[in-house]
């Protein structure tokens, strides 16, 4: 199909339905539906035909698996355990602490910070991480905190695990953050880890374009998460995502639309050859990750992934 599709025959799309239908139109460059045609769409266009390549002939040794089983096996990565996606958020908690820590708040490290209250309603203590101040739960009304290391009765300790949702957890593009941040990693390579996967999403609809539309990533959708994809539709919901993630990499990268094709064919070609992730020394001291050709990073832990 993404054959078909790249080499100019767009009757699968056209016959789709609406809105999965104009949500494909990027595809379309042939020109006989009148669409407009200008220097983004065909850069976009032709990042997607070289990027569906890429993807299509990826070696199971290649670091494009993983974005290749998103677009084309996603049925298959939620089990027996789900999977981790790049690109998504982490635990919400890391963030919170390291935004503390960089307005120079006075936080004892390797304390425990995070409690909670019998209602489940998540909070954090600074300093020396011990209740020092009572107040209302914003959750249920009861006293939450405490006095002189003393916490009430409602509050408990929680435990500091890593809870970094599994899935794809994104909300809609328009809700979804300007400057993405996760795990240290600068804001432009975050964004361009989202088009990547956006894009392998993309493809991965486009290929199984029919009429009515299949779902492709019901199974993928993390529904502890803010994602509203199951009851939107599939085409636009990642499209629109796709769109926005092209447009923020070009304000993030304050250039142009050439440029950025340029960068992004560059980054698709070096992920193609190189087969190899080597962890850093910590992450690959104490296992055999530096032997393993592949990481398993669907599976690693947030403390791995952060070495990595
Ligand atoms: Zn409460």
């Amino acid at each position: 199909m993404l054959l078909r599709i790249f080499a100019g025959d767009e009757s699968a799309i056209v016959s789709a339905p609406s809105p999965d239908k104009e949500a494909m139109f990027p595809l379309i460059i042939s020109g006989g539906l009148g669409l407009p045609l200008d220097t983004d769409i065909i850069l976009r266009w032709r990042l997607l035909g070289h990027f569906a390549s890429v993807l299509v002939s990826a070696p199971n040794s290649s670091l494009l698996t993983s974005l290749k089983m998103i677009a084309f096996h996603p049925q298959e990565m939620m089990a027996p355990e789900p999977a981790y996606l790049p690109g998504m958020d982490e635990d919400i908690r890391n963030r919170v602490m390291k935004a503390l820590l960089d307005r120079g708040e006075n936080i004892w490290k390797f304390k425990s910070h995070w409690y909670k209250c019998t209602c489940g309603y998540s909070f954090f203590i600074g300093e020396c991480g011990r209740p020092m101040e009572q107040a209302k739960c914003p959750g249920c009304g009861l006293q939450i905190g405490g006095r002189d290391h003393n916490k009430t009765q409602h509050t408990t300790e929680d435990d500091e695990t890593d809870r970094s949702p599994a899935g794809y957890v994104l909300p809609t593009a328009e809700k979804d953050e300007k400057h993405v941040s996760f795990r240290d990693i600068p804001a432009s390579s975050a964004r361009a880890i989202r088009l990547l996967i956006h894009s392998a999403m993309f493809l991965g609809v486009v290929s199984s374009t029919k009429n009515p539309m299949p779902r492709n990533f019901d199974d993928i959708i993390n529904d502890d998460s803010m994602c509203t994809m199951r009851s939107a539709c599939e085409a636009k919901y990642i499209a629109d995502h796709w769109k926005n993630d092209w447009k923020q990499m070009v304000e993030l990268l304050s250039s142009n639309v050439e440029d950025l094709a340029a960068t992004l064919h560059n980054l698709i070609g070096l992920i193609s050859t190189q087969s190899n992730d080597n962890p850093k020394q910590a992450a690959a001291s104490g296992s055999s990750g530096a032997a393993e050709s592949v990481p398993d990073w669907s599976t690693l832990t947030l403390a791995k992934r952060n070495s990595w």
